[in-house]
């Protein structure tokens, strides 16, 4: 499914994908540092810088939600130009409001995770369907804005929706304004070769985007564009959704446990007993992890 070169407009012309946090329990946490309405504010001026640039680049706006995502904004179907940030800000504020009223009471005392591989796999359909619609297309890529930490149980959705994106050469960059890492994302930007960046000072975000994230991929390996340090490649098993550093591995289907299990849970493969009791020959035992 790897688009063909000659498929292209330019080199340089880009379909943005942004996928936007808009899980209260975090902007709530970081509201001294950066308000909910100033980072709306920069991301709309990094879309519009988007859209400067060249006339054929195209951006779609994806709301992260607690638990919910939706599109909020594509730049090929709106109509009135002069009415864009409008009708975006307006659906933002329908989606945020219907993202509320679907939350339990019972869900409320969880860290917070927004539904992140929900919103990744609506952006690989949205791409998929820009690949199958003519023989012009332009070339994708995808922008987290993040902050809410990782929910392990996404874990598995996550990592298909890397590897879907991997395939079809769709790099993700990753934007992280919460405290914390994400490894969910530093492993997304590691392996579709997209841009992983943590900035130091939230205030001068839109110099950042619009410095790392507003570059087009021809032009990418022109640029010395931040490298990351490093990559929490830690995986999470599939029993608890609890993030390991070491585990046992289905080696039929490859599916992560905590624990030996006699049976594998997610192909049915049965173990055998014999190694995994003896722990002189834990050859099931394989690290997951080289970080640090
Ligand atoms: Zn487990
Ligand atoms: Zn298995």
């Amino acid at each position: 499914m790897t688009p063909a070169a000659s498929k292209l407009y330019t080199d340089d012309v880009s379909l943005l994908m942004v996928l936007i946090d808009t899980n209260p329990f975090f902007w709530n946490s970081i509201k001294s540092t950066l308000s909910f309405s100033k980072f709306i504010s920069n991301v709309l001026a990094f879309l519009n810088s988007i859209l400067l640039l060249n006339q054929l680049n195209q951006v779609v706006l994806i709301a992260t939600g607690y638990n919910s995502c939706d599109y909020i904004f594509d730049s090929s179907a709106s109509q009135n130009q002069n009415q864009r940030a409008e009708s975006l800000l307006q659906k933002l504020e329908e989606f945020v409001e219907k993202d509320e009223s679907l939350c339990r009471e019972d869900s409320v005392d969880a860290p917070g995770f927004s539904l992140l591989s929900g919103s990744l796999s609506m952006a690989l359909c949205y791409i998929q369907k820009v690949f199958r619609s003519g023989p012009l297309h332009p070339r994708p890529r995808i922008l987290c804005l993040h902050g809410s930490p990782d929910g392990p149980g996404q874990y598995v959705a996550i990592m298909n929706a890397i590897f879907s994106a991997q395939r079809s050469m769709v790099p993700v960059d990753s934007c992280i304004l919460g405290a914390q890492h994400s490894a969910f994302l530093q492993q997304a930007s590691y392996i579709t070769g997209g841009v992983y960046l943590k900035p130091q000072l939230l205030d001068g975000l839109f110099q950042y985007l619009s410095t790392v994230f507003a570059t087009d991929l021809h032009s990418r390996s022109f640029l010395q564009l931040p490298k990351p340090v490093g990559v929490d490649f830690r995986a999470s098993c599939f029993c608890h959704k609890n993030t390991i550093d070491m585990g046992y591995i289905c080696s039929v289907c490859l599916s992560i446990f905590c624990k030996h299990q006699k049976k594998c849970s997610t192909c049915g493969s049965v173990f055998g007993q014999s190694q995994a009791q003896d722990s002189s020959t834990p050859d099931r035992k394989r690290k997951t992890s080289v970080d640090k």
